[in-house]
């Protein structure tokens, strides 16, 4: 048998019809940036969420960039992320000339600890982001307790938590500013690169949308020094498709995850769900000690792997100039050895999911 990891093929023949239909359209009507389609995904992404604002963007990384630039953060200031995330999360901050103080990871979750997060606030903290890794929000209530005690903003990073809920609430309309990303392997992919924020904040909306244009607020006026961070109107109709059935593919991935889950939880690390959340699981990824063994193992049975992710961020050599050391953040350098992420898609058959099983369970009995 041959397993796709993401199959993301099968969601344009699953929607051939309608996406051939608009991006026909569009390629007529030669409106190919911002435009239309963007407009009405940003009404029905601020729907989905309970925001009382969408602004579509070129990418996550451009969702971050945007959130901290609308919250004045640069020189001289601290942001407060989890060092088990991707590169993107600290690498805004970084971008931006703040510097990302890094606090570990709860082991359960993979998500940044808050009990942990107080004692690195310091006189120059301006933010924290939260990451809602795997397709699991991180524990909101807590975060945003701690900021408001703290007169900090909230930033959640949502690039792989879209569509899942928090105590019935949904992700991205949890924080200050909330970012999320369309990269095709996201739970909501478009065919090439996008992204959104979120706020229910009007001042920092309208920020965000001259900062999306080069800090245009008229044709030629710039107020603020920006970016050109806009989406395209090609991926915004893709989406406008893709999020008609998005609650039917986030439904499939969560009956994906308890087949393995029900097969798997008996022989190694499964993922833990916390009561009060719902995941889109952008990953299913699970826990053994003889990670690599597993994975060739795998991979000679035709099933391919991820690791998510291999090196913690303050280990990276991009950040060696913030001093951090090997031991300074033992979970996430633990969790960094172990975690292995599965096949996971809408489009797997229980039959996939029961061989990928068997095979893991031959290799570790
Ligand atoms: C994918 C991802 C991003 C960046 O999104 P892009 O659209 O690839 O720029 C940021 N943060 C996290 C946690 C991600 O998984």
């Amino acid at each position: 048998m041959k397993i796709d990891f993401a199959s993301l093929d099968k969601s344009y023949l699953e929607n051939k019809v309608e996406i051939d239909n608009i991006t026909t359209d569009i390629f007529s009507n030669a409106q190919f940036i911002l435009g239309e389609q963007t407009s009405q995904l940003e009404e029905s992404l601020k729907n989905y969420v309970g925001s009382e604002y969408a602004l579509g963007c070129a990418s996550g990384t451009d969702a971050l960039i945007l959130a901290l630039m609308a919250l004045n953060i640069g020189a001289d200031d601290e942001v407060i992320t989890t060092p088990f995330t991707f590169i993107a999360t600290a690498e805004a901050i970084a971008f931006l000339g703040a510097k990302p103080v890094f606090v570990d990871i709860d082991p359960r979750t993979y998500n940044i600890d808050p009990n942990k997060i107080e004692k690195s606030i310091t006189s120059r903290t301006k933010a924290i982001i939260p990451v809602s890794l795997y397709g699991q929000i991180s524990d909101m209530d807590a975060i945003n307790k701690i900021a408001k005690d703290n007169g900090l903003f909230v930033i959640e990073d949502a690039a792989q938590s879209f569509g899942a809920t928090y105590r019935g609430r949904r992700s991205c309309g949890l924080s200050t500013i909330a970012c999320t990303s369309f990269f095709p392997a996201k739970p909501l992919g478009c065919f090439g690169d996008g992204g959104a924020v979120f706020t229910s904040d009007r001042l920092l909306y309208e920020k965000m949308h001259a900062l999306r244009v080069h800090g245009q607020t008229k044709r030629y006026i710039h107020k603020y020094i920006g970016i050109g961070g806009r989406l395209d109107n090609l991926q915004a109709g893709i989406l406008n498709i893709k999020l008609k059935n998005y609650e039917k593919d986030i439904e499939r991935r969560q009956k994906v995850a308890n087949w393995y889950s029900n097969e798997l939880a008996d022989i190694v690390t499964t993922p833990y769900l916390q009561e009060f959340n719902t995941s889109v699981y952008a990953q299913y990824t699970i826990e053994v000690d003889n990670r690599e063994e597993l994975q060739d193992f795998l991979a000679q049975n035709g099933i391919p792997t991820a690791v998510h992710y291999p090196i913690p961020l303050h280990l990276q050599e991009c950040f060696q100039y913030l001093s951090y050391e090997k031991g300074d953040f033992l979970v996430s350098e633990q969790k960094s050895k172990t975690v292995l992420s599965l096949p996971m898609n809408p489009y797997l058959f229980e039959e996939e999911v029961q061989y990928i099983c068997d095979i893991i369970k031959k290799f570790i009995q």
